[in-house]
């Protein structure tokens, strides 16, 4: 696919800098890119100037922690402005937050007797601010409480686990309004990927979404299957939205497609960047 709109760099809990991912798309034959750190966009102006570099065309993203029915969902926003102050406040509150988690968390970690979790988690954290999950994911990698990045998870870091620690995320539909003042476009990100107590709630969520002003979802992610790829093709058809695209990249380490190699949009679907002014048909 020559259009990648989600990736992560060390601006949140991706591996390398902002001018670095570039490259990679470069190399991966993508034209149109976005930076998605998850809560920041301190790395939008870099990557883009690198993107600028290297005659690949960029929109500017994010994508925000939000919540909705209890789960935790994302939410990307394309085409938002880095140096508006209403994002600078938005993320304040959330990038605090994670501040917080981050000591709670390494309180529930002393309680199974691991200790120093939140000093080893920020040592991986290019800024306490963005401090994530998957950074404590690779300090309980580095000592061995873990046998691969993927057990932290299972083991440690998710819902009902150990180290997990809830946070009060705003929620889905403030932060799909939110975007919509800024003048950016919200893309509900691999919808396949949320696990629903019951069925009837992934519609439900595309529904409020959509009622928010939500306009897009990503149809193919790397981050989800090729099963609910199609499942969620389906339903940008019935539901009319735009149809987004993105590996969800963070890192050599992981098994995900690299930058520009998750599958391709179906051709009967709108894609997102045509919002953007981009020909329909970037391949
Ligand atoms: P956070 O936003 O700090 O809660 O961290 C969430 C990040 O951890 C996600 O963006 C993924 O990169 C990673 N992650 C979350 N859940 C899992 C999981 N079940 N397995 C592997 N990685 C995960
Ligand atoms: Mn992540
Ligand atoms: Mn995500
Ligand atoms: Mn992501």
């Amino acid at each position: 696919m020559s259009v990648d709109l989600h990736m992560h760099s060390n601006a949140s809990d991706g591996q390398l800098p902002p001018e670095a991912l570039p490259e990679l798309c470069a190399q991966n034959g993508v034209k149109l890119m976005s930076l998605t750190d998850h809560d920041t966009m301190a790395g939008t102006k870099a990557a883009e100037a690198a993107a600028k570099r290297l005659g690949i065309a960029f929109i500017p993203g994010i994508e925000f922690s939000t919540l909705w029915g209890g789960t935790g969902i994302h939410v990307v926003g394309l085409g938002l402005d880095p140096e508006s102050p209403g994002i600078a406040g938005f993320v304040a509150g959330t990038q605090m937050k994670r501040v917080e988690r981050g000591r709670a968390m390494d309180e529930n970690f002393a309680r199974v007797g691991i200790h120093g979790a939140l000093e080893g988690a920020l040592h991986y954290a290019e800024n306490s601010t963005s401090l994530s999950r998957t950074h404590f994911a690779l300090w309980l990698l580095e000592k061995g409480h873990v046998k691969n990045y993927q057990e932290a998870f299972d083991k440690y870091l998710k819902p009902g686990r150990p180290g997990y620690a809830r946070v009060e995320w705003p929620a889905t539909v403030d932060a799909v309004r939110f975007i919509r003042e800024e003048g950016g476009v919200a893309v509900l990100a691999h919808p396949g990927r949320y696990e629903f107590s019951a069925e009837w709630m992934s519609d439900q969520l595309l529904e409020d979404f959509k009622a928010a002003g939500g306009e897009a979802i990503e149809v193919t992610s790397g981050s989800q299957s090729r099963a609910t790829d199609i499942i969620f093709a389906q339903k940008a058809r019935d539901m009319g939205f735009l149809a987004s695209t993105g590996s969800d990249w963070h890192s050599p380490r992981s098994a995900r497609p690299s930058p520009g190699m998750q599958p391709a949009l179906p051709k009967d679907l709108t894609p997102v960047w045509v919002k953007f002014g981009y020909p329909r048909d970037m391949d």
